[in-house]
């Protein structure tokens, strides 16, 4: 048996690997010159690895599959204290430790901590916003979450969908403010060995997924590529888009899945300065402005040059986008000199790494709008002979994050396997 993964981001590395770990073998087709999609690690910019897609480790060991690799690596990890490495810039101007305002507002701590008390459950249809008000959040609380909550849900409220946010409010141990590490080494470090041995082809962007009698692949040049069976790991932007041909096409309930599905606008842009711009200890910013989240990768190395990245989606990146590039690195600039106090501030150097118009992921990661609460098992959903892999086709609880791109690998090269023990 032959499969094609179609796919070298983190989905399609986890199912190849499976697969050829049991025998089958696997032919990664991937669009890009480079391997990792969404996980990208830059090594140029500031000489030292810094992270222009997934960048944190979301949870801890054993629970998150990437520790597996992490240990058996021996990668070097550093955790984000955001309680006393975080400030966060306050409605009325405070300028406190995450630690002290979390402290001196229970309001806002139970932004955080989700220790919601007796509420109702939220309906499918409903978004998050609207259901937080529902539940008594008064709008100041609401302007939180969407500055930091939402924001790292990569999408604003009105296109979350409640019940799939609820049963992660439900999950938080409290200890959100503890579960998040950074990989010194890179994440490349992780998926460059997730890769080793793999048959991958670069640079063979696939337009035609004839799937009538196993599955028949045609990239842009034209190379036709043969197998029993495919996995699909393409991110949703571009199962949306439409570029990619499917013969015969997709039934209703893959249709129903992409509808029920959006692709956030998540984006980053990031700064080398020539000197520390806040205390070195501090590593993170909750702004008031936009864009809303700062963190410098520069924490927990020695000596190493300053960079802060700013990660910024829903309708603060819509903002940025209108702006276009050059305005947007001033704006965000703008933000910090404010936030900071050094109206004088200068960078060496920005860049803007812009994923809504990257043609290989059209956006940053998947939300679930409301309504449609089933799409992502719909997408998940085997169609044999072609099999459903990618962030976007995880379970609430796993997707936009690399361990579940992960988990969506090993799964679907999983039901490949037991098709083929039972046939
Ligand atoms: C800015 C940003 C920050 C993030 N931060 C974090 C974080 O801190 N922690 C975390 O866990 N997750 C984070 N994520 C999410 C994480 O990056 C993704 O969930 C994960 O990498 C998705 O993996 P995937 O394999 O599903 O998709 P992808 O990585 O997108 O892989 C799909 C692959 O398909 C390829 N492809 C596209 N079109 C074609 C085609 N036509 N033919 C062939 N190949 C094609 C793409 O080039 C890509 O390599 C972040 C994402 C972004 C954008």
């Amino acid at each position: 048996m032959n499969v094609l993964v179609i796919g070298a981001g983190i989905a399609g590395l986890s199912a190849a690997r499976r697969l050829s770990e049991t025998g089958v073998a696997a032919t990664v087709l991937e669009a890009r010159d480079r391997i990792g999609g969404r996980s990208w690690t830059d090594r140029d910019f500031a000489g030292f690895p810094v992270e222009f897609g997934a960048e944190l480790i979301h949870g801890k060991s054993p629970e998150v599959n990437t520790w597996t690799w992490v240990e058996k690596l021996g990668l070097a990890t550093w955790r984000w204290n955001k309680c006393d490495d975080s400030m966060i810039r306050t409605e009325d101007g405070g300028w406190l430790t995450m630690g002290e305002a979390r402290s001196r507002s229970p309001e806002l701590d139970m932004t955080r901590s989700w220790e919601l008390g007796d509420v109702p459950d939220p309906r499918d249809d409903e978004d998050l916003g609207a259901y937080l008000k529902r539940i008594g959040f008064s709008p100041e609380q609401l302007r939180y979450v969407q500055r930091s909550f939402a924001n790292a849900e990569g999408e604003s409220m009105r296109f979350l969908n409640a019940k799939a946010h609820a049963q992660l409010f439900k999950d938080s141990d409290g200890e959100d403010d503890y579960s998040d590490f950074r990989i010194l080494d890179g994440y490349d470090a992780y998926y460059l060995r997730l890769a080793q041995g793999l048959d991958i082809r670069l640079n063979r962007p696939v337009i035609d997924i004839d799937w009538r009698d196993g599955v028949t692949v045609k990239t842009v040049a034209d190379d036709v590529f043969r197998a029993d069976a495919a996995i699909i790991t393409l991110p949703l932007g571009v199962l949306q888009s439409g570029r990619i041909q499917f013969d015969p096409p997709l039934p209703p309930s893959k249709q129903e899945a992409l509808a029920g599905l959006k692709m956030g606008p998540v984006m980053k842009m990031v700064y080398l300065f020539d000197e520390h711009i806040l205390d070195p200890s501090i590593g993170a910013i909750y702004a008031r402005g936009n864009p809303p989240m700062w963190w410098s990768p520069s924490l927990g190395r020695e000596n190493s040059p300053v960079v802060w990245t700013a990660f910024f989606t829903g309708d603060y990146a819509r903002e940025l986008l209108n702006l276009g590039e050059a305005a947007a690195l001033q704006r965000g600039l703008d933000t910090l000199r404010a936030e900071v106090g050094k109206p004088a501030l200068q960078y060496i150097k920005a860049r803007w790494i812009n994923w809504p118009e990257d043609e290989f992921a059209l956006g940053g990661y998947s939300v679930c709008l409301p309504g449609h609460y089933d799409a992502r098992d719909k997408l998940a959903a085997p169609t044999p002979p072609l099999y459903w892999a990618g962030e976007a086709s995880a379970p609430h609880h796993l997707t936009a994050m690399v361990h579940g791109a992960y988990f969506t690998g090993q799964r679907a090269a999983d039901e490949i396997m037991n098709r083929r023990r039972q046939s």
